[in-house]
């Protein structure tokens, strides 16, 4: 099962006004969607360089280890100053702990909704930050918008002692991973994984079982993952999505994806079940 993330909880508060330091607090900067860390891949310390200027939102976004956690967002045509570099979610694995990971990937997606909610979508008017809640508002027409979550599922489906795994032409050379999709706009989680296997692999399923969930910064997905088993069909391939697919017993397996992802969780799990299945007499 998914284990709770430790030290890190969310919250939310207006940092008023939006360049006022707070010393105690962990500061993430993001030009754009893109975090600035210093050297060794740590948070910056304050004051922040003066180059930057007055962010466009600054705000509580949670607290990590009992310190607040503040994001300050600034417009994408913002220069990076030289002494930071730019810290990706996926190359922080393993280098920063799993809260700070947690913290990182809600500031992550909360900068993509400052930035694609500067103007309301209803009358153009400028959007102003709520002060009680994660919303962006428009004082001219009243419309607010909360932070998109986009959910998708994923399965590890299981046929015998064998589980379907899957490998897009973006992964890196020799990984596979479980199928998944975006949940269609009236659809249950569970038809999602339905349609996505027939689409992708051309098989049906059943049995389908919860398992776990995962937030995913990219921009915005909420992971909801699942095991079922084969019902039917042959493997076929979705050309423009899959570039391979097949059935890998538990005991001979390619590459995977990292150990903190919920597909990897999954497929460990289920792997660990059907050995010891075999091993009982
Ligand atoms: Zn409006």
């Amino acid at each position: 099962m998914t284990a709770a993330v430790p030290d890190f909880e969310p919250a939310y508060g207006l940092v008023d006004p939006p360049d006022a330091e707070d010393g105690h607090a962990l500061v993430f900067p993001f030009i754009g969607q893109k975090l600035l860390i210093g050297p060794g891949a740590t948070l910056p310390r304050q004051p922040l360089p003066r180059s930057l200027g007055q962010p466009l939102r600054a705000f509580r976004f949670g607290i990590l280890g009992g310190r607040d956690c503040v994001m300050r967002v600034w417009p994408t045509d913002i220069a990076i100053p030289s002494e930071y570099t730019i810290g990706d979610y996926r190359s922080l694995w393993g280098q920063w702990p799993p809260g700070q990971l947690a913290a990182f990937a809600r500031a992550r997606q909360l900068a993509a909704w400052v930035l694609h909610n500067r103007f309301c979508g209803a009358c153009g008017q400028a959007m102003e930050p709520a002060r009680a809640e994660t919303a962006c508002e428009c004082p001219a027409c009243g419309h607010k918008a909360y932070p998109r979550i986009s959910p998708v599922a994923i399965g590890v489906i299981l046929k015998g002692d064998e589980i379907l795994l899957a490998r897009s032409p973006h992964f890196v050379p020799g990984m596979y991973s479980a199928l998944a999709g975006f949940v269609e706009a009236g659809e249950s989680a569970e038809d999602c994984l339905r349609r996505e296997i027939r689409e992708e692999a051309g098989i049906d399923i059943h049995n389908i079982r919860y398992f776990g969930s995962q937030s995913w910064p990219y921009p915005h997905s909420l992971m909801l993952g699942f095991t079922a088993d084969y019902l039917g069909g042959n493997l076929v391939a979705q050309e423009a999505e899959i570039e391979d697919l097949g059935w890998f017993r538990f005991d001979s397996l390619p590459v995977l994806p990292h150990g903190g992802s919920l597909a990897r969780r999954m497929i460990d799990a289920v792997c660990k079940t059907l050995a010891e299945k075999t091993r009982r007499p």
